[in-house]
């Protein structure tokens, strides 16, 4: 290793071990490498979430990796294959993180859907939800993102079947053009993304689904930017969030020869911010004027008490009021008007 001044590199994997690794530099006294091939990882490197007694959510991490590559991500080479957290650790850490006062928990993940494909024991993310939630103590739980052909009969089930999982999932979706979907390696078409969506919706009235666009990927034309305008004005998102095409060194599309200039992506990034707000406010009318649950998860300096609905609508509210004062990890129900949304 030949870098001036540093003793150790260490890489992601090792995180745990950092200190044995410390100590051995002490020992021998010279620089160690200790990074190795990421793509043989085989198993979960546990590393236990620290309650921080502020937050009301809690984050648990299920799973690591991911074997999809997409075009544009660089995650499969630099976090490695897909492994799942065993679930006798992954539920004694829920426990644990319930029991330090978290209501709610977010699972998290890179390919949160496809949770259990490498473990020995038969499992899956549908096994693991219906298991979480009987967890005693735990009133929400919350789904991060889960790749639109993950969607198993079994998975939409264990979602329905507890009021304990929030109607709120994350559908990453990147474009509204079928050609480019191909081009990006994403697995699906708009017209089964579409039917997921009403199948979802079916079975989950008021569902806030959530979406990640990118804008200006390479070789996207300006039918293909219109095309996405209209799918994603069409499937009704509570939220959306846009990125700009950026490359990724080592990935197939940095090496795409019809790149999509700087101007064109900021514009067609301004479009699709119009639509997520317009999408957004729409979504959020739906609940104007009823009762919404909010979690409290912090007080902001000017004295509002600020959370997330089970459908995660941001709402504020005084955090003191006739007498009543609410603190972070407290439920609350409030009629929702239009100046309590908080805007993403
Ligand atoms: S975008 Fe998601 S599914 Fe695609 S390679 Fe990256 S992490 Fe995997």
């Amino acid at each position: 290793m030949g870098i001036e001044g540093v003793d150790l590199v260490l890489g992601t994997q090792d995180r745990m071990k950092m200190l044995e690794w410390i100590e051995q530099v002490k020992v021998e006294r010279r620089p160690q490498n200790a990074v190795h091939e990421i793509w043989e990882a085989e198993e979960f490197e546990e590393l236990p979430q620290l309650s921080e007694e502020h937050r009301a959510r809690a984050l648990l991490k299920i799973q690591e990796g991911c074997n999809q590559f997409c075009t544009y991500c660089i995650i499969p080479y630099a976090r490695g294959p897909l492994r799942s957290r065993l679930p006798e650790n992954a539920l004694a850490e829920a426990r644990r993180l319930v029991e330090a006062g978290h209501p709610e928990i977010v699972l998290t993940g890179i390919h949160t859907g496809y949770y259990g494909q490498d473990l020995k024991e038969e499992w899956n993310l549908a096994r693991l939800v219906r298991e979480l939630v009987k967890i005693p103590g735990l009133s929400r739980l919350r789904l991060s993102s889960i790749e639109p052909m993950e969607y198993t009969s079994e998975l939409i089930e264990s979602i329905v079947s507890s009021d304990k999982v929030c109607p709120h999932l994350h559908m990453p979706l990147q474009s509204g053009s079928d050609r480019i979907l191909t081009r990006m390696n994403r697995p699906y078409t708009l017209n089964q993304y579409r039917d997921l969506l009403e199948r979802l919706r079916q079975q989950i009235p008021n569902l806030a689904v959530t979406t990640d666009i990118i804008a200006g990927f390479p070789g996207e034309t300006e039918e293909d930017h219109a095309s996405t305008l209209e799918f994603v004005k069409s499937c009704g998102f509570s939220g959306i969030n846009v990125f700009p095409y950026s490359k990724r060194k080592g990935t197939p599309a940095a090496d795409y020869s019809d790149q999509v200039s700087k101007q064109l992506k900021e514009q067609r990034v301004k479009d699709l911010l119009l639509v997520a707000r317009v999408s957004q406010e729409e979504f959020v009318g739906h609940f104007i004027g009823k009762p919404v649950e909010i979690l409290i998860e912090w007080i902001d300096p000017q004295g509002y008490a600020i959370g997330h609905t089970p459908h995660y609508i941001q709402v504020q509210i005084p955090a003191s009021e006739d007498g009543k004062t609410w603190t972070s990890r407290r439920f609350v129900t409030v009629v929702l008007e239009e100046g309590m949304v908080g805007r993403a």
